[in-house]
């Protein structure tokens, strides 16, 4: 039924869009892999990219209640049509970086489940996490490169501003790493499925963004040391907290980038 959008031997077929990042998952032994990772069965389900609905058809044979939302009109039928005798199928079209999220849904105990969209994966959870307020953990799939960054440590050339953004959220655990070929089409790199619990520990609330700008701007030119990123004499408050003069954006962990900005800020 699907194919790329590079194959023209049948018009009537369903073309699937690089643009939307449309790399659907072949294998059900995968989906059921990832599918596996939400071990509480009775909580509800927020998926984002059904696309054809193979995830979507595993988490309601487990019984959870499944709220879904597509950007891609076309989907929309066929997903209503294969889910048309399940009640417990909840369809949101539209994009879901502009979608509302209804407040009652937003106050649920949730597990947040995708095989994300390569090109924007990271604004979708960051609009998760802003839009529903108690979740229990969320199951992603994405980009390996991404995967890698989002937990790198201080002192990784990987470590950067994602991975303070995500470590503060969530303990991370990397589960599994597959290959293009579990894929239509076949992306061009590896892929893997990571689980997020959210921290019950948040020393600066639950969406600091004056906080993750801070740290955005210590990272702006890497190379260069952490002094020359700022426009204000940052060693002062850096020197309090015991960092040396020379260092650079990548050697601070997670908790002292909440004491130096706890510091500027102590400073008004
Ligand atoms: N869940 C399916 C699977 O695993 O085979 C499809 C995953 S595919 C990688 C990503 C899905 O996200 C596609 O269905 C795509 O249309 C959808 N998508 C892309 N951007 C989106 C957005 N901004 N809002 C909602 N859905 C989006």
């Amino acid at each position: 039924m699907f194919s790329t959008a590079h194959d023209e031997r049948n018009s009537s077929e369903f073309r699937l869009k690089k643009s939307l990042g449309q790399n659907f998952l072949k294998s059900q032994t995968v989906v059921q892999r990832i599918v596996d990772l939400i071990d509480d069965k009775s909580i509800e389900c927020v998926e984002i990219g059904p696309g054809s609905g193979i995830m979507t058809q595993l988490l309601l044979n487990e019984g959870h209640r499944v709220h879904a939302f597509e950007i891609d009109r076309r989907l929309e039928e066929p997903l209503k049509e294969r889910f048309k005798d399940e009640p417990d199928f909840h369809l949101y079209m539209g994009d879901y970086l502009k979608t509302t999220v209804p407040v009652e849904l937003s106050q649920r105990a949730l597990a947040v489940v995708s095989n994300l969209p390569y090109n924007n994966g990271t604004a979708i959870i960051k609009k998760v996490l802003r839009d529903f307020l108690a979740i229990r953990l969320c199951v992603f799939m994405l980009q390996k490169e991404v995967a890698l960054r989002m937990m790198s440590d201080p002192g990784n050339k990987t470590y950067g501003s994602l991975s303070v953004f995500m470590q503060y959220h969530f303990n991370i655990e990397s589960i599994f790493t597959i290959g293009p070929k579990h894929f239509n089409p076949s992306p061009k790199v590896d892929s893997t499925v990571i689980r997020l619990i959210p921290k019950k520990e948040k020393p600066l609330g639950e969406n600091p963004e004056e906080f993750f700008e801070f740290v955005r701007q210590g990272f702006k030119m890497r190379r260069k040391k952490l002094r020359n990123n700022y426009d204000f004499d940052i060693m002062t408050y850096a020197s309090k907290i015991g960092l040396e003069n020379t260092v650079r954006a990548e050697e601070i962990s997670l908790e002292q980038w909440i004491r130096l900005f706890q510091e500027v800020k102590r400073d008004g």
